[in-house]
């Protein structure tokens, strides 16, 4: 990975550096000061594919819910890109159930891609089911 993007502006930065020459804000002091969620929420709004993936899969792991809304709309943001909103779906399918992811998955509904739509109306189908309990 050549490139190294501000957590902040997102712009484009040197590996390395302290200070974003763009924003000029200190960057290796609001990693410091700023919770290891907050940053993983914010890393879902950076233009580096790979950073967003890393974010995704550190939230799915971390389990809080309310992450469910910011995952939801890092897929929408990046309607092309099929294969991080379908990790997408898969991380919000294994947060705790709740309002918030609910109503991310009912978001997801609304996805450009097919295979989005399809897989978060089935865990909304599933949730149904499992709120009415099984009968076989
Ligand atoms: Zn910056």
């Amino acid at each position: 990975m050549n490139h190294h993007y501000c957590p902040l502006c997102y712009a484009e930065i040197s590996i390395g550096a302290i200070i974003c020459p763009a924003c000029g804000r200190n960057i290796e002091d609001w990693e410091r000061h700023t919770p290891y969620y907050d940053r993983l929420i914010r890393a879902l709004k950076n233009p580096h594919s790979e950073v967003r993936m890393g974010a995704i899969l550190s939230l799915q792991n971390h389990g809080r819910e309310a992450a469910a809304g910011s995952l939801a709309e890092c897929a929408m943001n990046w309607p092309i890109d099929v294969v991080q909103g379908m990790a997408v779906v898969e991380a919000i399918a294994k947060l705790p159930d709740g309002a918030e992811k609910t109503a991310a998955l009912r978001q997801l509904q609304q996805h450009e891609a097919h295979a989005i739509r399809v897989a978060a109306g089935e865990l909304l189908a599933k949730k149904e089911t499992d709120h009415y309990g099984h009968s076989t």
